[in-house]
């Protein structure tokens, strides 16, 4: 007798229906016979899949336009915003936007998330928000928190003190913003400062890499020659990376070399990147986000992330990862099924690879994490986004979403006979 089972699934990569049982918080058996649990559900021949890994959130801003504020769309002004609000910043509202996010992330069947707060506060008001979070929310999602220096490193010395305090407070990565600061030499230092700080510390670092549709902005390789000399790999992730998309073909090829070579990991954002940037392009504009395809097609650990939700950066999202993996299968021309299945992976298997775990999959002996879709492939993940029927946390289930029934008010439809139920 399993302390829970979920009948009539089905796995990604196998299409027979299997019961899955669990015992003490761990998958137990996965098999086509069928088997008894203290409590039992029916996946009623559903997906099933590890849980959602999210690589790229921002607890502190979320929720803080919820109308449209930043009215040219681009960084700067996002930035110029979120400098204003985040003025007001206490911890309880942190911890209440921060609470509304991870609720709608889980509920969606995310049960990992690293998010970025931003150090640039003498106060450090949202790192202490984020680490209450972290706990209050253990049993449900482990958050990864990146100290992250929205004003800079080397134009806003104070940060270099900041950054070294929020990891001694506990934050789990170190961050750089290259492309904001004054000029390319600064840009190399605050990437070797937080280098530095990450080796001392053995942490990880998650750089906010060429954000911007400028093909001078070359930042991605000193990253991964970073990574390479410090003996780093598969402790560095790079976010949005738009500058690659501008490169030659012959420089652009160079630097995937180098990003797979440095065992980095590479997050697109497509939901805020393709409205955020093309913005000073004439026509044809550029799509706003990093070479998706190519950088997974040469073998890099690629992740899609949602990034911002309701933010002055971006005015819309509601957690729900499917929708950024929708907006990238367009974006990247990503939209074959073996395509389709690289792209489900890019919000799994590779998220875990860079999240450092060791225990993630649908496999006997691992933490029963797991959730489930009235979906039949991974097409249909995309295609419909479907709610999240179920979500398990070590072999608990901890929320479920129930998909919306129509209900036709009809007999007849146009002087058809067609029968709607
Ligand atoms: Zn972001």
């Amino acid at each position: 007798m399993y302390d829970a089972v979920v009948q009539n699934v089905k796995l990604l990569e196998n299409d027979q229906l299997v019961n899955i049982g669990v015992k003490n918080g761990k998958f137990s058996s996965i098999t086509k016979e069928p088997i008894q649990g203290r409590n039992t559900w029916n996946g009623n021949g559903g997906l099933v899949l590890p849980p959602f890994v999210e690589m790229h959130t921002h607890l502190d801003t979320a929720f803080t336009a919820r109308s449209s504020q930043n009215l040219s769309g681009t960084l700067l002004e996002g930035i110029r915003l979120w400098q204003e609000r985040k003025k007001q910043l206490t911890i309880e509202d942190v911890i209440e936007r921060g609470t509304e996010m991870l609720q709608l992330l889980i509920q969606h069947g995310v049960l990992f998330t690293r998010t970025a707060v931003d150090i640039s506060d003498p106060n450090l008001t949202a790192l202490h928000a984020a680490l209450q979070l972290r706990e209050k929310f253990h049993d449900l999602i482990e958050m990864q928190i990146i100290a992250f220096p929205q004003d800079g490193l080397m134009r806003c010395p104070e940060n270099l003190v900041r950054m070294e305090k929020a990891i001694q407070l506990g934050a789990d990565a170190v961050s750089a913003v290259p492309h904001l600061e004054r000029t390319r030499e600064s840009g190399i230092a605050s990437l070797e400062f937080c280098f530095h700080l990450a080796k001392k510390y053995g942490v990880f670092a998650h750089i906010f890499s060429d954000e911007v549709d400028d093909g001078h902005s070359r930042y991605l390789e000193v990253i991964a020659d970073l990574t390479i000399r410090e003996k780093m790999a598969e402790r560095v992730t790079a976010s949005h990376a738009i500058a690659l998309a501008y490169y030659s073909s012959a420089y652009a090829s160079k630097v995937i070399s180098l990003v797979k070579e440095a065992k980095l990991t590479i997050v697109s954002c497509p939901l805020i990147n393709v409205a955020m940037q093309g913005r000073f392009d004439i026509f044809p504009k550029g799509r706003g986000i990093t070479r998706i395809k190519e950088l997974s097609d040469s073998g890099v650990n690629v992740c899609i992330a949602h990034d911002d939700i309701r933010s002055p950066f971006y005015p819309y999202g509601d957690g729900n990862l499917l929708q950024a993996v929708y907006m990238g299968a367009h974006l990247a021309h990503m939209t074959g099924s073996e395509q389709t299945v690289k792209l489900i992976k890019m919000i799994t298997n590779n998220g875990a690879k860079a999240f450092g775990m060791k225990d993630y999959g649908i496999k006997i002996g691992n933490c029963a994490n797991f959730i489930v879709f009235p979906a039949q492939e991974a097409t249909d993940l995309i295609a419909k986004h479907p709610p999240c029927t179920h979500v398990f946390r070590n072999g608990r289930l901890i929320v479920g979403t129930k998909p919306a029934e129509i209900k036709w008010n009809l007999t007849k439809f146009c002087n058809l006979n067609i029968n709607l139920q």
